[in-house]
């Protein structure tokens, strides 16, 4: 509570956003965000990943070089999930935000739909990939016998948020090597390991909400005038085709294939590169 006893507004420096990417995207993906969202959320987002790069540290960009394995197997992707989560621990803010380098993070709306939640709340928020709980096969020691585990987990791709409420009670298995014991436990990726921790180990239950994107959904579906309100968006592959949002603007589907930019300069109409 603020000095007069009124809770404190939620605001978007109070969220940590952790983006997770590799070497080999710095270029090919990383810039883009860099000159888009990141330009305006620097000071409170956090890039992880596994290859050191000048340019970007001295800029002033907060760079995370951990000594994760640069594949896309469940080792790497959950050291690097494991790093997001000690980091966030450490820091002094409110909300722990993971997003793929292949996400816009619109700020506005983002901060909309956090502050939106009881400020103590255990909340874990995102959008799941299936539409019903995933089942795992939990290793039991010492027998090596597991047993049938169903949750719902929001998908890593798409972005999800957790409150520090609900981050502290995680800790037992989430911090340091826990995180990638609990992954080698279900033998699952990062993003079903912390469903699996938040719905099956603490009982507690994952919001489902419509506001974040991946590009295994048809982004398509998203009409142009909701699009500005969506904490989230994505591009990439979809059974082998790109798969984008649709928006008209100053951009040519050549220039700005993500429509990234486009919604950048729709959002933020006076950033300097906008026509
Ligand atoms: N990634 C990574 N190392 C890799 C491959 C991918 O850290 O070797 C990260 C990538 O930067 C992204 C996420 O994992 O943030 C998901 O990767 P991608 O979008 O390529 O695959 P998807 O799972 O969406 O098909
Ligand atoms: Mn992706």
């Amino acid at each position: 509570p603020g000095t007069d006893g009124v809770p404190e507004q939620l605001k978007l420096t109070d969220v940590f956003v952790a983006v997770k990417t590799s070497g080999k995207f710095h270029k090919t993906r990383l810039a883009l965000l860099l000159d888009t969202w990141i330009a305006r959320t620097k000071s409170h987002t956090y890039i992880f990943t596994d290859t050191a790069d000048e340019d970007i540290s001295s800029e002033g960009f907060n760079l995370v070089v951990t000594d994760c394995v640069s594949d896309h197997s469940q080792q790497g992707l959950s050291c690097k999930m494991s790093a997001e989560y000690d980091h966030f621990m450490a820091s002094d803010k409110r909300w722990l935000c993971h997003v793929d380098d292949d996400n816009y993070v619109n700020g506005e709306a983002l901060r909309g739909l956090l502050s939106s939640f009881p400020p103590e709340g255990s909340i874990y928020v995102g959008k799941p990939s299936l539409n019903q709980p995933i089942t795992a096969h939990e290793l039991l020691d010492p027998w090596n016998t597991t047993r049938e585990v169903r949750f719902w987990f929001a998908t890593g791709g798409a972005g999800f948020c957790l409150s520090r409420r609900l981050a502290e009670k995680m800790l037992p298995w989430a911090r340091g090597k826990r995180f990638q014991q609990t992954s080698a436990r279900i033998r699952l990726p990062d993003d079903c390991t912390v469903g699996f921790i938040v719905e099956y180990m603490l009982g507690d239950s994952l919001v489902h909400s419509p506001l974040f994107h991946s590009h295994l959904e048809n982004l398509l579906l998203l009409s142009p005038a909701s699009i500005t309100q969506q904490a989230t968006l994505s591009y990439g592959l979809l059974e082998n085709k790109m798969n984008s949002i649709q928006l008209k603007g100053a951009f040519t589907e050549e220039e700005d294939p993500s429509r990234f930019r486009t919604v950048h300069c729709r959002l933020y109409p006076f950033t300097s590169w906008c026509p």
